[in-house]
């Protein structure tokens, strides 16, 4: 599953969603959305890359264009696992990547350039950019006036994390408090908790016990699947625990098992 990622590889935040200037309407009204404006490396007109495959869903040239996109499959967040939407206004009317894919239904791909920071109702190069879980398509003006995104807005550091890898610098992270991740996806094989244990069941519980013993038929992870856990584990020098974890799962793919 992918992680769903802060978009720019320097972050410059130059307002925050909470900030008392023309953000303020936007999180004291009803309703309220979660904007933070993106200035990139310099004064410049710094790239937008989507994190994740995503459809675009509504488009407005308007005086502040904007672009909604969302999640073509869920992603994994820092609170919650979903489709989500994240919308980037003020690139300009010439900007020849929103050219490519100004169509609602048009796919934009993992890694691809969204646009680049404009100054389409703004006064110096940036991007305004909200996020939510979920659908959003369309605009709403707020009982202080300002036009805030219909769906379940979410504040950024909810929905995006700082991929480190990519979000190489940090120049200014608006005083949010950014969970950083070195991975861009993360995976499905484990429940929720994160490793699977006795009294588990399920399809990768078939799987776990087929790798280990042909002879135990079942999707029950019980006492025998317990115990032939610790004993590879063991023999492998990891922690006995008896459940599966990531590090006891690595183990496993080293030696044949797939996920
Ligand atoms: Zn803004």
């Amino acid at each position: 599953m992918d992680k769903f990622y802060f978009p720019q590889e320097t972050m410059r935040i130059t307002q925050n969603p909470y900030g008392n200037t023309s953000h303020h309407p936007h999180n004291t009204g009803t309703p309220k959305d979660y904007p933070i404006d993106c200035a990139g490396v310099d004064g410049g007109r710094s790239a937008i890359f989507c994190p994740t495959e995503m459809k675009v869903s509504a488009i407005k040239f308007c005086s502040t264009n904007t672009i909604w996109l969302v999640s073509t499959h869920k992603v994994d967040t820092p609170t919650f696992k979903d489709y989500v939407f994240m919308t980037c206004t003020h690139w300009n009317d010439d900007d020849t990547h929103i050219k490519k894919h100004k169509k609602v239904g048009d796919i934009i791909k993992k890694g691809e350039i969204i646009c680049l920071e404009g100054t389409d109702g703004a006064t110096a190069n940036h991007i305004h950019i909200c996020t939510g879980r979920g659908y959003s398509d369309n605009w709403v003006k707020n009982s202080k006036g300002k036009w805030v995104m219909v769906g379940d807005n979410k504040p950024p550091e909810e929905v995006m994390y700082r991929y480190t890898k990519f979000t190489t610098h940090v120049m200014d992270n608006g005083g949010l408090k950014w969970i950083s991740t070195d991975t861009d996806t993360c995976s499905d094989f484990f429940p929720p908790r994160g490793y699977f244990t006795k009294g588990d069941s399920g399809e990768n519980v078939r799987k776990i016990d087929d790798f280990f013993v042909n002879k135990v038929k079942g999707d029950y992870f019980g006492d025998y699947s317990v115990a032939i856990v610790k004993e590879f584990q063991r023999q492998n020098g990891l922690e006995v625990d008896g459940c599966i974890g990531k590090v006891t799962l690595a183990k496993m793919v080293e030696q044949g098992f797939k996920e």
